[in-house]
C-alpha cells in the first residue's frame, strides 16, 4: 500500500448490570492512536461510552446518565435481555454508552477505514465487544477487524469463536508494527518506539473530544507484588516508569490545552519505586499551588504512605483515595500476598488524617468471597476498618483466567467458569458456596454500605 492507511479504534459498550464511570478512559486505545499516527497513519476513534452523546441522551429507550462528582458519573444505559448465563439472577442487564443506532451513525460518517482495531476491558463485557464488531462489520464489511485490550489477552480461545474478530490481539506491543505492515503492506516510521516505553508520545486525548471530564493518567506499568487473585502480572509483566519530566509535561498538555482540572491516575503501583519520578512532579505541582484535582481510583500501596508521601498528596492535590488492604486477617494477608497488614494500613490512615485528609476523601478495598474465606473474616475487616474513621468498599472476588488462584476458583465454583466469560462478573459472585453464599455476599455488602463510620479526631491532632 503506497498511501498511509486509516485505522477506525473503538472503545465498546459496557454490558452489565450496573456500571459506573469512575474516571475510566480507554488509555491504551489512546496511546495506540498516538503511535499509529506518529507513524504516519490516519485515525478515527468512536467511544461507545461517551456520556455527553446528543443523540443518545435524547433518544427515548435511553435512561440518561448522571453527571457527579470531578468529572465522574453515570453512564446512559439502555435495558436489555439477560444472556442465558444470568437469566436466573435476579438484576436487571444494562448496555452502558451511546445507543446503538448513534454508533451506526458514527460508523457511517467516517470513510472507509483500512482496519478497525477494537479494545476489551473486563472478560464479562465481551457482549458489547461482539456487537461492536457485528455493528462496525455491517457498516464496513469486508475491512479485517481486530480485537485486543483485556478480554482478548485473558480469553483469547473465547475471543476467537465468540467476538467476530479476525485476529485477536496478545502479543507485545512492540510486535504490533510488523503485524500491520502484515496486513496493510504499511511501515509505520516510528515501529522503534513502539516497544520503548519512555518513548511513548502522550495518548490522543484530543480524540475524545468533547466528551471530556477528566483525564487518565499513567506513570508506569506493572507491580512488583503478585496477588495471587490479580491479573496484574499477566498484562503488565514488565514494569517500567515515565520519567518526572514526562509525566509533568503531559499533566501541563491536558491541563493547559483541553483544560483538565480532575486526573484520575491508572497505575497499578503508583508510589512504589516512585521517589525520582512521580514524587519530583508532585513536588513542583504543591509548590506552584495545585490548580488541578488528582484521583486515585486503583487503590494505592499501604506500605508506600508515609506521612512524608502523604503530606505530598495533600499540598499537591488529591481529592480521591483509596487503599488496598484486601483483609485485616493476618494468616490471608500473608496468603494474598503480604503487602499490607493492619498495622501498616492503621499507620497509613494516622498519616493520612495527620496530612488533612478527612474521612471522606478515604476508602479502603476490602476483597470478598475468595476462595478460602469466610464472611466473619469480612465482617472483622469491615469492623477495623470502620474504627480507623474510613469508608469500607466491597470488592466482590472476581475470578480472573491465568491468576494463580484461578484453579481454586474453578474448583469452588458451582458456574462452569473455565468457559463461559459471563461467570467472572463480580456482582454475579460465581465462586458462592455452601459457606460463603450470595446472600452473604449482598448483607456483607449492605453492613459496609451502611454503618457509619467512627468519628475521627480532627485532622492534624496526632501531632
Ligand atoms: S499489589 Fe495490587 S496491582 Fe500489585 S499484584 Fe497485588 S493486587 Fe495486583
Amino acid at each position: 500500500m503506497s498511501s498511509p492507511p486509516l485505522f477506525l479504534l473503538i472503545n465498546p459498550w459496557i454490558t452489565d448490570f450496573a456500571a459506573f464511570d469512575l474516571w475510566a478512559k480507554p488509555i491504551g486505545l489512546l496511546v495506540l492512536a498516538s503511535l499509529l499516527r506518529d507513524g504516519g497513519c490516519g485515525v478515527r476513534l468512536i467511544d461507545c461510552l461517551d456520556r455527553r452523546d446528543p443523540f443518545t441522551n435524547s433518544h427515548p429507550e435511553i435512561l440518561p446518565g448522571m453527571d457527579k462528582k470531578f468529572g465522574a458519573g453515570k453512564y446512559p444505559r439502555m435495558r436489555l435481555a439477560k444472556p442465558g448465563p444470568y437469566s436466573d439472577f435476579p438484576r436487571y442487564f444494562y448496555r452502558h454508552g451511546i445507543h446503538p443506532e448513534s454508533f451506526r451513525r458514527k460508523l457511517l460518517e467516517i470513510e472507509k477505514p483500512d482496519l478497525i482495531w477494537i479494545t476489551s476491558s473486563m472478560t464479562y463485557w465481551y457482549p458489547g465487544v461482539s456487537e461492536a464488531v457485528r455493528l462496525a462489520r455491517e457498516v464496513f464489511p469486508g475491512t479485517p477487524v481486530w480485537l485486543g485490550g483485556i478480554y482478548a489477552k485473558l480469553c483469547p480461545g473465547h475471543a476467537e469463536r465468540q467476538s467476530g474478530a479476525d485476529r485477536i490481539i496478545t502479543e507485545d506491543i512492540s510486535g504490533l508494527p510488523k503485524m500491520i505492515c502484515e496486513t496493510t503492506g504499511y511501515r509505520v516510521r516510528n515501529a522503534s518506539t513502539w516497544g520503548d516505553f519512555n518513548a511513548w508520545p502522550f495518548p490522543a486525548l484530543d480524540l475524545l473530544k468533547p466528551g471530556l471530564d477528566y483525564a487518565p493518567i499513567l506513570t508506569g506499568t506493572g507491580c512488583p507484588f503478585r496477588c495471587p487473585f490479580c491479573a496484574s502480572a499477566r498484562l503488565q509483566p514488565r514494569r517500567a516508569r515515565f520519567g518526572a519530566e514526562r509525566i509533568f509535561n503531559e499533566i501541563a498538555r491536558d491541563h493547559y490545552d483541553f483544560g483538565i482540572i480532575d486526573f484520575a491516575f491508572y497505575d497499578d503501583a503508583l508510589l512504589i519505586d516512585a521517589e525520582y519520578t512521580l514524587k519530583t512532579v508532585l513536588e513542583k505541582i504543591a509548590e506552584e499551588g495545585p490548580a488541578i484535582r488528582f484521583h486515585a481510583p486503583n487503590a494505592l500501596h499501604v506500605r508506600a504512605l508515609s506521612r512524608d508521601w502523604c503530606d505530598l498528596l495533600h499540598a499537591a492535590g488529591f481529592k480521591t483515595i483509596r487503599l488496598g488492604l484486601e483483609t485485616t486477617v493476618d494468616g490471608k494477608s500473608r496468603e494474598w500476598g503480604g503487602k499490607v497488614n493492619t498495622e501498616m494500613y492503621l499507620d497509613a490512615v494516622e498519616n493520612l488524617f495527620g496530612a488533612g485528609f478527612s474521612g471522606d476523601d478515604i476508602g479502603v478495598y476490602l476483597l470478598c468471597g475468595l476462595p478460602g474465606q469466610t464472611p466473619e473474616e469480612v465482617t472483622e475487616s469491615i469492623g477495623i476498618v470502620r474504627q480507623s474513621g474510613v469508608r469500607p468498599h466491597i470488592a466482590e472476588y472476581s475470578p480472573i483466567p491465568g491468576t494463580p488462584m484461578w484453579d481454586k476458583a474453578a474448583a469452588i465454583s458451582p458456574f462452569d467458569i473455565r468457559t463461559e466469560p459471563l461467570y467472572h462478573n463480580n456482582t454475579f459472585y460465581a465462586c458462592r458456596r455452601p459457606d460463603f453464599t450470595y446472600e452473604d455476599m449482598v448483607l456483607l455488602k449492605r453492613e459496609a454500605r451502611s454503618k457509619k463510620r467512627e468519628e475521627r479526631p480532627v485532622a492534624g491532632s496526632r501531632e
